[in-house]
This record gives C-alpha cells, sequence and structure tokens, in this order.
C-alpha cells in the first residue's frame, strides 16, 4: 500500500466497484480505456432522461439543480438552499457530498415535519433488487448528513399502462415501490463496501481480474474491448452457453483457447462441436442440412422487420417498450431463379400497423414458405392480430409458412468464425464476407429504430430525412437479402 489518496467516489462508481473492482479502478484512473459510447448506448441514457424528467411531473413546486457533474460542490450548495425554503416541496436532482462519495438524488420529496423521501428513478418497468444498493448507498449518504428519510421509493414504468393517444397520463405510466425496508438491510453493508472500494483504490496496482460473465451482470462493462485485447481469437469465453463453473474451471487449468480444452473436460453437443471446429479449422455440417433447406415451398420470401420500441408510448392503444413495426423487407425467390424484392417503410409520424399489415398481406400473398431469422416476425404478426382482428385469419394464415432460418443454421452448421454466435451478424461476414454489415451506416435493429424516429421528427430537416429513408431501407434490404444468400450458400 501507497497511502495514494483514493478519489472520490459516487453512486455510479459505487456500482462500477460491486460489479468489479477493476471497473471501479478504470473508472476512477483509467477512464481511457473505456469504448467510446455507441448511438445506441447513447439513446439509452437520452430515453432515461426523459422519463426521468417526466418523472418529476408527478412531484409539482419542485426545482432542478443545474449544475452538472463538473460542478458538483455548486449543486450542493445550490440544493442546500432549495432544502432551506419550505415552499420547495420537492429538490430534483439534489446533490450531496458525504463520506467521500457524491450522490445526485433524482427526485428528494419533502414530506413534512423535517422529513424528505428519497425517489429513484429508473426507466424499467419493475423494481428488480439490482436497485438495492444503488438506493442504499444514497441513504448511507443522506443519513449521514443528518437527514431525516422518510421512505426510500423506485418509481419505474408500469408496462400494463395503455396510451390513449391524447395526453400521457403520468399517475397510470408511472409505478412507485416501495423499497424502504430492503434498502435499510442492504444499508448496513455501505459502510463496509466503502472502506473495500478504497482500500483497493489506494494501492498502486490495479486489481487483477480477468474478463468473464461477470462484466455483462448486471450491465455491460464499457472496458471490456480493453480487457479482451489480448484473448485469442477463440477464447472459451466465446463458447456457447458456457457456465461460469466451467469458465472458473479452464481459468484455474490456464486454458484461454477453445483448441486447449482437455477431451476429458465436459461440454455439451453443441459446445464440444465447436471445439472439433477450431481445432481442424473447418465447418461443422449436419447430413440433413441441405434437406432443411429445401424443404420449402416457392416462391420463397425473405422477410424482416424493423420496430420502434420506445419507453414512453409514441401512439394510441399502445405500451412502454411494446415493439410497434414500422419497417418489412421481403427478397422473393422465385423457382426460375428470379430475384423479387418488396418493402415498406412509413415515413410519417402516425401509427404505422395498419398500413404495414396491408402492405405485407399484398407482398406475401398465400403462397410460399416465409423465411426470417429467428421468431422475432413471427411474433410481430401475432401482436398485430390483436391490434387488426380484422385481419387475423389473414395475419394467423402466415404463421404456418414460416421457417426460421437461425433456428436451421445453429442446429445444423457451425464455422469456427462464428466465435460462438448465430446471430446474422456473425453468420453473414464468415459465410460471405462481401456482404458483411460494415459498410452500412445501419448496422443493428435497435439503431433503425432510434433512426426511423429522427427521420419522422417535424424539425429533422427534409434533407436528412431522405438520408435516413435511405439507409433504413438499405439496411433492412441487405438483412433479407443476407437470408437468401445464406441459403444459397449453405444449400450449395
Ligand atoms: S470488462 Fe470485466 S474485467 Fe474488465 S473492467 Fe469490466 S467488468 Fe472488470
Amino acid at each position: 500500500m501507497t497511502g495514494k489518496k483514493a478519489p472520490m467516489l459516487s453512486k455510479s462508481r459505487f456500482m462500477a466497484g460491486l460489479q468489479c473492482h477493476l471497473r471501479l479502478w478504470y473508472e476512477c484512473y483509467n477512464r481511457e480505456f473505456a469504448s467510446e459510447v455507441s448511438p445506441v448506448q447513447q439513446a439509452v441514457f437520452d430515453a432515461g432522461h426523459e422519463v426521468g424528467r417526466l418523472a418529476t411531473q408527478l412531484y409539482p413546486d419542485g426545482v432542478l439543480m443545474e449544475e452538472d457533474h463538473l460542478h458538483h460542490e455548486d449543486a450542493v450548495k445550490s440544493t442546500l438552499k432549495a432544502m432551506e425554503n419550505p415552499k420547495v416541496a420537492a429538490i430534483y436532482e439534489a446533490g450531496f457530498i458525504h463520506d467521500g462519495v457524491r450522490i445526485r438524488v433524482d427526485i428528494l420529496e419533502r414530506v413534512g415535519d423535517g422529513k424528505w423521501n428519497l425517489v429513484e428513478v429508473k426507466s424499467a418497468t419493475s423494481a428488480k433488487d439490482i436497485y438495492l444498493p444503488d438506493v442504499a448507498v444514497q441513504y448511507h449518504v443522506l443519513r449521514g448528513l443528518g437527514l431525516d428519510i422518510d421512505r426510500i421509493f423506485l418509481m419505474h414504468l408500469n408496462n400494463r399502462y395503455v396510451y390513449d393517444g391524447k395526453k400521457v397520463e403520468l399517475e397510470k405510466l408511472f409505478s412507485r415501490t416501495d423499497l424502504t425496508k430492503k434498502a435499510l438491510i442492504y444499508q448496513n453493508q455501505v459502510p463496509s463496501l466503502l472502506t473495500i472500494f478504497n482500500d483497493m483504490l489506494a494501492h498502486p496496482d490495479a486489481p487483477n481480474i480477468k474478463p468473464d460473465r461477470h462484466c455483462s451482470i448486471p450491465y455491460d462493462c464499457g472496458f471490456w474491448e480493453h480487457c479482451i485485447q489480448d484473448m485469442p481469437e477463440h477464447w472459451v469465453m466465446t463458447l456457447t452457453g458456457i457456465s461460469q463453473k466451467n469458465m472458473d474451471e479452464l481459468e484455474a487449468q490456464g486454458v484461454r483457447d477453445i483448441k486447449d480444452i482437455p477431451m476429458s473436460f465436459s461440454l455439451s453437443t453443441l459446445q464440444d462441436r465447436i471445439r472439433s471446429c477450431v481445432i481442424n479449422n473447418q465447418a461443422y455440417v449436419s447430413s440433413d442440412l441441405k434437406d432443411e433447406l429445401k424443404d420449402m415451398v416457392y416462391p420463397i420470401h425473405f422477410l424482416d422487420f424493423e420496430t420502434l420500441f420506445r419507453a414512453i408510448p409514441r401512439y394510441a392503444g399502445t405500451r412502454p417498450y411494446q415493439s410497434i413495426p414500422f419497417q418489412w423487407s421481403d427478397h422473393i425467390l422465385f423457382e426460375d431463379g428470379v430475384i423479387e424484392h418488396r418493402e415498406y417503410l412509413c415515413e410519417e409520424d402516425k401509427d404505422p400497423r395498419k398500413e404495414f399489415t396491408l402492405t405485407l398481406l399484398d407482398a406475401l400473398g398465400s403462397k410460399g414458405s416465409i423465411v426470417t431469422y429467428t421468431n422475432y416476425e413471427e411474433n410481430i404478426i401475432k401482436g398485430l392480430t390483436y391490434k387488426l382482428p380484422e385481419y387475423r385469419d389473414q395475419l394467423l394464415a402466415l404463421l404456418g409458412r414460416i421457417k426460421d432460418l437461425h433456428k436451421i443454421v445453429s442446429k445444423k452448421f457451425y464455422h469456427p468464425k462464428f466465435h460462438g454466435s448465430f446471430s446474422i451478424k456473425s453468420v453473414l461476414p464468415a459465410l460471405l464476407p462481401e456482404l458483411s454489415y460494415k459498410n452500412l451506416e445501419i448496422q443493428e435493429g435497435q439503431l433503425a429504430g432510434l433512426e426511423y424516429e429522427r427521420m419522422i421528427e417535424p424539425s429533422t430537416p427534409a434533407e436528412e430525412k431522405g438520408k435516413i429513408k435511405k439507409n433504413l431501407l438499405t439496411y433492412c434490404g441487405h438483412d433479407t437479402l443476407a437470408m437468401l444468400k445464406i441459403r444459397e450458400e449453405l444449400s450449395a
């Protein structure tokens, strides 16, 4: 121990330390090791802030502490001032420092008799236990400063709330779960955890922690790319479905590469197959793969949907996080080899589901297999039967025609370059590198939904809308062409 001064902790650093000491170390000393925040991650943060802002409307006569995290001490001063003013019923983003920990309380509600409620807002749809340390460390700081905390609440979204299309009813959109009892039990651990974190941070060297399953539990760690940079291409973690227990055992034996896993080590059938493929550097092809791929009726429709997935519902009759389909692409392969492409993209800010359904039913007709990648499209179609009961029979008739290419590939084929993943984003570059997603502006479904929202926003300039439209059509079309080509490649 050098006795170096430990940096100030915060609520997020406390949570980082609980997940992984190395993560906390990097958060404090090596932020430059973190990967860049992706547009999707940024959108998730922004959605969280939007939910937080809406929640404050349930606590009127409150004031917002506007100072950002770089001006925490100013936020603390403003908070004290607001607390002294009895007319202030609630303080949003209230800032405090105690015991070497800085916190911002989402909502500090004045409840009379000098008491306050601590309200933490989350954009999740339930009060999971992973939020307990989050509120417990805030309680530790507030109690340490002498605040009389009456109740500890978690405000989260209510996924049974249905928007009527007129005004979001905040009382119904949010649910409030009382976590007081559980948080008080948890907060007994906070002082010792802070001591452990501070001791670790005062050490001259970073803790020696290897990446494994803990890196994504409960949150994906932003230092992942940095931590795995020296791992072999076929690192044991990429073995599909490997348990933490098996990871630990292999680490203890000094085994990091799949090819070095001893034959005596017990693996599942798929894991064993992957190991053989890696050792022999060749693909596994089931003897009935081609039969499965050929067991389809022409014209074969390769189908993909893009959907909106919003915390705050946008259209009448929808719930938080309900998937709303706004785009489809269908590459149609005829028996004579001719390929036709049909597509739909809703370009207006309106509930797209009826137009989506009508155009889709027209394109798919009543003949031919429908190839999807995973059962996502099937679930969306089932969802549409409730929204549009008048088309229920036609929609249900589609389900019997669906063939899930993902299921076929994951059961009947493996290539070492899949690196344990059967997602189309892994399968396509391994089989057909010239068709990789790399050069596309939109490379994943979540980003497609976010870009769509940007496109239908009235304030987005027309030129930008045009670009987004082109990118969306390219991305969705690429997905369906990819399926067609994967089937072609594996059937050859
Ligand atoms: S990637 Fe894993 S090991 Fe590395 S800092 Fe993050 S949680 Fe810790």
